[in-house]
């Protein structure tokens, strides 16, 4: 418990209140597992190993229990929080205070962010600061403007933001038990006041407890605790080029699912330094139903995802803090509008190449019967009609039905159809030009500053050999045939050239997987 908080209880009349007992008992416990810590082993080769469930939910149980009151900036629980935070940074060996007044930088209404720095190892690198920050505080019992109700009860904010606080304590353990620290310096930033305006990291970007300039980039984890299917919120990725890419990287099993966010809003402690014009990142678990509610308690946090959450942003972190260069903020990411492809929209149906529909019942069965032709389509030029069947068509020999669709959209002009025909003896052979250009792939692409290593695929044309490879617009494509993706001229090369099938790395939603396109070419003559 801070002293200041015994001072300003005994001006209250000396006797302990209510409030003091139950901090009294909640430390209490907090003390003596924390004491059954101590025996921990040394240090593990695995910095990681420092990050623990029983850790994590001893913050957290800590940090939203009703002792806290709900840690609203400036009363009691929040002042009580933030002493918790330096008792439990002053056990890190390596990691030292960096408020303007010890671990605390004082500002408003009796507002403490607790700040806590990792000096970096590099003569070179040292100056330039990676933040990762987390508010600790919310909104203890609730108000018209910031509860979703009831009012009145403690909201124990377990995920909001207990979940991130907790997660970043261990961050700092894991990076303070590395046997080098990373190159550049780290901020472990516990920000206050977040629920009323991100007054915490406004604060510090209007008085930076270090040079401004020198932070790279920043990380701020939010509500970590509710991680399901791997879902996890991604903002701000486009505020400096490959941010994406990097965290990619950190996926390698694809248990996460990220969920890219087009735009990037006041809503958590990135903004502040993302406005500042400075690369941000914000990662979260997604909304739930208790958000901002006295039901968002310990009890529903998922621990492994929390874990799992905070081993990601360790590496992410670990391994931008020793990158030789790090990207700068992209203006343009300011005013941008979101990419079309960020939120794809049904694509008006390309003209037929053909022009026929198919009896649904016959194509269940392998047969392609034509119910209807297309006025001014070249079926109708070529006088296919309704009732026909089709038997060949190109290269397409009449074995998978479903393959006749991407024949077509493939097939180069003049095209050799025959078709059986109602009250005709023996089939009918035609020769017609199929409409517009046929396609090798099928996709359209834009290569987009934000994502350097990739083109971002923004139509896949439908049956054609992409999309019956399940690619879908937005996909980030890395690789062709093994290559990586450079500019428009060599992936049009790419594409026109590599040999069937095409092996394409394709990431979407932070997967990354292996994709072979077949090419439903027709098979070549000896
Ligand atoms: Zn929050």
């Amino acid at each position: 418990m801070s002293r200041s908080l015994c001072h300003r209880v005994a001006e209250f009349g000396g006797q302990p209140t209510q409030f003091v007992r139950n901090l009294g008992t909640a430390l209490g416990l907090a003390l003596a597992v924390s004491a059954a810590r101590a025996e921990d082993p040394p240090a593990t080769p695995n910095p990681l190993d420092r990050v623990t469930i029983t850790d994590l939910k001893r913050h957290c149980g800590t940090l939203a229990s009703d002792a806290l009151e709900g840690r609203e900036a400036g009363t009691n629980g929040g002042q009580a929080a933030a002493a918790y935070l330096q008792s439990e940074l002053r056990k890190i060996p390596g990691i030292t205070a960096a408020g303007s007044s010890g671990w605390v930088q004082e500002f408003g209404n009796n507002f403490r962010n607790v700040l806590a720095v990792l000096p970096g190892s590099d003569p070179e690198l040292r100056s330039e600061i990676i933040v990762i920050g987390a508010h600790y505080d919310h909104v203890g019992r609730g108000n018209q403007t910031n509860s979703h109700g009831p009012l009145g009860y403690i909201h124990n904010g377990a995920d909001d933001n207990a979940s991130g606080t907790a997660a970043l304590l261990e961050l700092a353990d894991a990076f303070a038990a590395l046997k080098t620290p990373p190159r550049r310096t780290l901020l472990f930033a516990f920000w206050d006041a977040e629920e009323a305006g991100l007054l915490g990291s406004r604060h510090w970007v209007t008085h930076p407890t270090h040079p401004l300039k020198d932070v790279r980039l920043v990380v701020n984890i939010d509500m970590l605790g509710r991680l399901r299917e791997g879902k996890l919120i991604v903002v701000g990725w486009r505020s400096a080029a490959g941010l994406r890419s990097r965290l990619v990287r950190h996926n390698p099993i694809g248990d996460l699912d990220f969920q890219y966010e087009p735009k990037v809003i006041a809503d958590s402690d990135h903004y502040p330094f993302y406005a500042a014009g400075i690369p941000a990142l914000h990662l979260d678990s997604g909304k739930h139903d208790d958000y901002h509610r006295p039901s968002d308690d310990v009890d529903k946090l998922n621990f492994a995802g929390i874990r799992r959450l905070a081993e990601m942003v360790f590496h992410l972190v670990h391994q931008a803090a020793n990158a030789d260069r790090l990207p700068n903020f992209r203006r343009e990411a300011l005013t941008e509008v979101a990419p079309a492809w960020l939120t794809p929209r049904p694509q008006p149906a390309p003209s037929a190449r053909l022009g026929v529909v198919f009896d649904v019942q016959q194509f269940a069965q392998n047969r392609a019967v034509i119910t209807q032709v297309t006025p001014g389509s070249a079926a109708i030029k070529a006088g296919l009609r309704p009732g026909d069947r089709i038997l060949k068509i190109a290269h397409w020999d009449g074995d998978q039905v479903n393959d006749i669709r991407t024949i077509v959209q493939v097939a180069k002009n003049p095209v050799q159809v025959r078709v059986e025909r109602p009250g005709t003896a023996t089939p009918v052979d035609v020769t017609l030009g199929l409409a517009g250009d046929p396609v090798r792939v099928g996709v359209s692409w834009e290569l987009d500053p934000a994502i350097p290593e990739a083109a971002i695929l923004t139509r896949v044309v439908p049956d054609s050999p992409a999309e019956r490879a399940g690619l879908k617009i937005g996909d980030a494509l890395m690789q062709v045939g093994g290559e990586p993706v450079e500019t428009d001229e060599k992936l049009r090369q790419q594409l026109l050239t590599k040999p069937n099938p095409i092996s394409f790395k394709i990431e979407r939603h932070g997967r990354v997987a292996d994709i072979a396109v077949e090419l439903f070419e027709p098979p070549s003559v000896p």
